[in-house]
């Protein structure tokens, strides 16, 4: 099954539409896909049309910024949810709601290092306050011509440690988890290969998510080299998480890898969207 399972519209910070992500993933051979914006489920209404339409299996999802332990942020993807559903809204609108004032404070921290306007610059990127991100900071250090591609953006100025960067509180773990059960869905460690964290704290990472309910673990994941999947596999199985399958793909040429076109999950694993189509 080409199942991808993380992708992002601009709804958040990809750089497609809804219909043009499922037209992408459709010409990918894909044939079950989960769109999962940023704290976000406004674009799930188009995609599932489009995904219908196109005959591909469609997941309603989100991927959730979750602060967690000291100071580290921590993405849980969240897998067919009722994008309807009160408790989830409410609580994806609570997240939504610091990104502005975060932005602003990032705008100022770039400012005393000589770029200036990323505010007004990045909004122009996201188009709505609340769903300003990094990645739209990073487009328009970009524009401005600094430097030639938003991953030496953050590189320079955006990733933790950095001048732009302003650490920022999230949903905690455990009303991430809250609102996804609540909302009828699955819960999988986002990308476990880029968190900046000891290989301890990856483990207690996993058994407080356990824990918490969550389910499954991005195993394949657009950011994860062959070395990160073994390492990742043998996590999802001594935590007896199951395992997704992810791109992670935001755009044409700001990704890892294009929509769909992952490895293949090891065999031994059981997939996450057993039990979810
Ligand atoms: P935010 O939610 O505002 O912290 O933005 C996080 C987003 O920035 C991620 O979802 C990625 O799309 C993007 N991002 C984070 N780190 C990098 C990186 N090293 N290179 C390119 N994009 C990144
Ligand atoms: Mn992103
Ligand atoms: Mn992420
Ligand atoms: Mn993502």
């Amino acid at each position: 099954m080409n199942a991808d399972l993380h992708c992002h519209s601009t709804v958040s910070d990809g750089l497609l539409t809804p219909t043009q992500v499922v037209a992408r993933a459709a010409e990918n051979g894909v044939e079950l896909l989960a769109l999962t914006d940023h704290d976000e489920l406004g674009g799930l209404a188009e995609a599932r049309l489009a995904a219908d339409a196109a005959g591909i299996g469609f997941l309603d999802g989100v991927e959730i910024s979750v602060s967690w332990g000291d100071d580290t942020t921590v993405h849980i993807v969240a897998l067919g949810v009722d994008p309807a559903q009160p408790i989830l809204r409410d609580g994806l609108t609570k997240v939504r709601s610091g990104r502005d004032s975060r932005a602003a404070r990032m705008a100022e921290e770039l400012d005393k290092v000589g770029i200036h306007g990323a505010y007004a610059g990045a909004l122009r990127f996201a188009g709505n306050p609340a769903l300003i991100s990094r990645s739209h900071l990073a487009r328009y250090i970009v524009q401005c011509g600094h430097v030639r591609d938003v991953k030496t953006v953050f590189d320079h100025w955006l990733a933790k440690g950095k001048p732009g960067y302003v650490s920022h509180a999230w949903a905690t773990l455990e009303e991430a988890l809250g609102w996804i059960a609540a909302a009828g869905g699955v819960a999988v460690i986002a990308h476990p290969g880029r968190y900046r964290i000891s290989n301890k704290d990856l483990h207690r990472l996993c058994g407080e998510f356990r824990d918490l309910g969550g389910q499954g673990i991005e195993v394949v994941s657009g950011s994860h080299g062959e070395d990160v999947v073994r390492d990742m596999a043998r996590l999802a199985r001594e935590f007896g998480l199951r395992a997704s399958r992810a791109s992670d793909f935001h755009g044409p040429g700001e990704s890892w890898i294009d929509i769909g076109r992952m490895a293949e999950l090891p065999a031994d694993l059981i997939p996450i969207w057993h039990g979810l189509i």
